[in-house]
């Protein structure tokens, strides 16, 4: 049983009077707890947090006591973490196009591990990095995926051996492969389908006398969400299954992201506004597509609101608190008839939301407050159990 953050009306209410909103609550508890829980169902699987779902340094800080490494995609990051205390061999630079600045920072910081999917990667790194350790991307098929990531990233399996082969020859440190079947999997099958392509090119590779010996499975592992949520437990031990029969004794790494930080946050947020505008209700929030909810555009998410009200449902159009008309996170959702200055919180509401925030329009980013330091938390030992 996986067991998700959840603020209870009264931790709610408490939380926006005395912070305000539009507020994001963290739960570092729940991010310790879905670290441990990757780590039981994938056992010996060395994690790598993906920084881009969600950057707070809470988490960070957090997960790199837990001993977590880290996926890093740009500077910034890498900056940001070396900042924090990270040391560079838990960072793997895993953006398969990286920037000449972004090279040329993981250099002088000590970052030594790389991927790519591409021959003019190979050259790049040859010149900024060189003698790095390097991961090839390989392309898989996941049209069941949220987020499929493969149109845009992953060598064809069939041109892995001649890209590995290059790298080779420019002096990299051929180490292995890496994938990413596509954020929020709904089954195994693609991590599966796609260990069993790798496997093939560990064996041609290692034929051809190339020292692989990382196979890096990426991230993807989903969250609950919708009327049937995926039992991530069992996705994550069918996997491990899978690499027990294909990769005994290769070291094994796994890059989440949304796992990690997605159940770990809740959004409060209050309607500013209420009209009927061509016969549909219409609610505004003081949040909006340009702030956490972002991922509704660029995540294809649909929020889970809570409004504490049990009153019969009626289909509404929520939007933010800009002046743009695209600014609609939703239309004809379902939600209990609210009222203006009514407190909704947003669950679920962790992984590609406050990332991808703008400030837009002015409106500032929500803040974020750690649950677990709140005296509410404490005094009334609305602890992270009781809030699940
Ligand atoms: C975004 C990303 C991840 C994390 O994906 P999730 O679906 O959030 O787990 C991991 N690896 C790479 C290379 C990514 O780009």
């Amino acid at each position: 049983m996986y067991n998700q953050f959840r603020l209870t009306q009264q931790a709610a209410e408490a939380l926006a009077s005395n912070y305000g909103t539009p507020l994001l609550a963290l739960s570092t508890q729940q991010i310790e707890y879905n670290y441990r829980f990757l780590q039981e169902h994938l056992p010996g699987v060395t994690l790598h947090y993906a920084v881009k779902s969600n950057p707070a340094a809470r988490i960070v800080d957090t997960l790199a006591q837990r001993g977590s490494h880290f996926d890093v995609a740009s500077d910034g990051e890498m900056e940001q973490l070396t900042a924090q205390g990270v040391a560079p061999e838990r960072m793997i630079y895993a953006n398969p196009v990286k920037t000449i600045r972004g090279l040329a920072t993981a250099s002088r910081l000590g970052i030594q591990t790389f991927t790519f999917d591409s021959e003019s990667e190979i050259g790049k790194m040859a010149r900024e990095v060189p003698g790095g350790r390097v991961l090839l991307r390989v392309r898989v098929e996941n049209s069941d995926a949220l987020v499929d990531l493969n149109k845009k990233f992953g060598a064809l399996p069939s041109e892995a051996l001649r890209l590995l082969n290059i790298a080779h020859e420019k002096g990299l440190d051929v180490a292995g492969l890496c994938f990413h079947v596509g954020s929020q999997s709904h089954s195994a099958q693609p991590y599966i389908e796609a260990i069993r392509v790798c496997r093939s090119l560990f064996d041609q590779a290692i034929a051809a006398g190339l020292p692989m010996r990382i196979l890096d499975i990426g991230g993807g592992f989903p969250i609950p969400a919708g009327e049937n949520p995926v039992d991530a437990g069992q996705l994550c031990d069918q996997i491990s299954d899978a690499l027990g029969r294909y990769f005994a004794g290769v070291e094994i790494w796994a890059e989440p992201g949304r796992f990690i930080c997605g159940t770990a946050v809740n959004l409060l947020t209050r309607v500013i506004g209420s009209q009927v505008r061509n016969g549909q209700q219409w609610y505004f929030l003081d949040e909006g597509l340009y702030g956490s909810f972002s991922g509704a555009i660029f995540d294809h998410w649909d929020y889970e609101m809570e409004s504490f009200k049990s009153d019969r449902k009626i289909p509404a159009t929520f939007a933010g608190p800009s002046c743009d008309s695209m600014d609609v996170m939703y239309r004809d959702k379902l939600t209990a008839p609210l009222e203006l200055d009514d407190l909704l919180v947003v669950i679920g509401c962790g992984a590609y939301t406050s990332a991808s925030a703008t400030v837009f329009n002015g409106f500032a980013k929500a803040p974020i407050v750690v649950w677990e330091d709140q005296e509410e938390a404490v005094a009334e030992q609305l602890c992270f159990r009781c809030a699940v």
